[in-house]
């Protein structure tokens, strides 16, 4: 066994490569990695994890180069997740392996693209991004010699899998085991979680205010944002506005940060864990906010979702989204002979039921970036593009 690579001793409460479940398919320990390292490096090779690079969540990748995409963003989870792990002795190669996967079965176009996806796909299983994450890892990377997918360890695939529905966690053996018996998943996974919304939160707050979808002025009813911002502006008073609101998104950050860390540590010793199964018994997730941070928290969700994500030039980007994800989904399924070679060699044959059709179809269009799926759209539809290109 290779020794693994986590910078000092883990705490007893980390998954370990001593106490992994391992992988679905087995393969001799690297030689010079860790298991969680692996996993990780096989993730940033992937065609997947390229393709995040022009996807978004709230603004269309061409709408300005300054803003985050799900590449930076996932960035930003994984450097968030791995200074908590390291501050809790927790396994910060797992960590960086889940943040850095935990986007990669999302749409074109942020929740409008899922929703609308989601929609076409009502009567054939639906489509939810958290299992197409899963899907990409699992089955759809054609990477591999021995094995489909990146045959990655039980724990990363089981922090990529952050919710579930019974019926489907029926169908995953034992990654859904822990949705129908009520178990929590690891510390790792929990803090990868956390660490995607704190990511989120905060870069929306800087992207809606360089978008001027959100003011400042607004901003000042959120007690996060306007406490740190008022600190600020008595302690720099001649600072511009565009160091001001960097410095104030760095500080709401810090503050989340450090009480997570602080009380996720009270909580540890109280509960008296001392292996990665009492914390899938506990419970509860483990990995939280002290009640004030928690409440803070809460209130800048809501201001995002009630101002930023519901603005009406968000809702007016969504509504073209969700209507050119359909008229895709539409035309593929009436015709999949318009599918591009690869796609259609996925089809399982003449035989193929409309469910297996439509499947292909999701995870093609699924897999498309912000920007593919507009100039694919165009190919299929419009006039002008009647060309024998691709
Ligand atoms: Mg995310």
């Amino acid at each position: 066994m290779s020794q693994p690579a986590v910078s000092g001793a883990l705490a007893a409460y980390a998954v370990s490569e001593a106490n992994t479940r391992g992988r679905r398919y087995p393969e001799a320990a690297p030689a010079y990695r860790g298991e969680f390292q692996r996993d990780r490096d096989r993730i940033i090779h992937c065609a997947a994890f390229r393709r995040l690079e022009y996807k978004t969540q709230v603004f269309v990748n061409h709408e300005g180069d300054l803003f985050r995409t799900r590449l930076t963003h996932s960035l930003e989870v994984a450097q968030l997740g791995r200074s908590v792990a390291r501050a809790l002795r927790l396994n910060e190669d797992l960590t960086e392996a889940i943040s850095l996967a935990h986007d990669l079965g999302h749409t074109p176009f942020g929740h409008s693209g899922q929703h609308a996806l989601n929609k076409c796909m009502h009567e054939y299983g639906g489509f939810e991004h958290n299992l197409q994450s899963l899907r990409v890892v699992d089955v759809l990377e054609e990477r591999y010699a021995e094995f489909p997918g990146l045959n990655l360890s039980f724990e990363t695939r089981e922090g990529i899998l952050k919710h579930c529905s019974r019926e489907k966690a029926k169908e995953l053996g034992e990654l859904g085991e822990r949705f129908l018996e009520n178990r929590q998943p690891s510390l790792e996974a929990q803090l990868a979680n956390i660490a995607d919304e704190i990511a989120y939160n905060n870069h929306d707050v800087d992207d809606g205010l360089r978008y001027g979808l959100i003011g400042i002025d607004q901003l000042m009813e959120v007690e996060l944002f306007a406490r740190e911002y008022a600190e600020l502006e008595r302690r720099y008073p001649d600072l511009t506005m565009r160091r001001r609101v960097h410095e104030t998104v760095r500080h709401m950050i810090n503050r989340v940060v450090v009480d997570l860390i602080e009380h996720t540590s009270e909580q540890l010793a109280a509960a008296k864990v001392q292996s990665v199964d009492d914390v899938r018994r506990a419970g509860r997730p483990l990995f939280a906010y002290s009640d004030d941070v928690a409440t803070e928290v809460l209130r800048l969700k809501r201001f995002l979702r009630e101002n930023l994500y519901s603005h009406y030039r968000v809702r007016r980007m969504s509504r073209k989204a969700a209507a050119l994800i359909k008229e895709l989904f539409d035309a593929f399924m009436k015709d999949p002979q318009l599918l591009p070679p690869q796609y259609q060699g996925k089809l399982p044959g003449r035989r193929e039921t409309p469910a297996q059709c439509a499947r292909v179809i999701a995870d093609y269009i699924a897999g498309m970036t912000d920007r593919y799926a507009i100039q694919e759209h165009a190919r299929l539809f419009n006039p002008a593009e009647l060309t024998w290109g691709r």
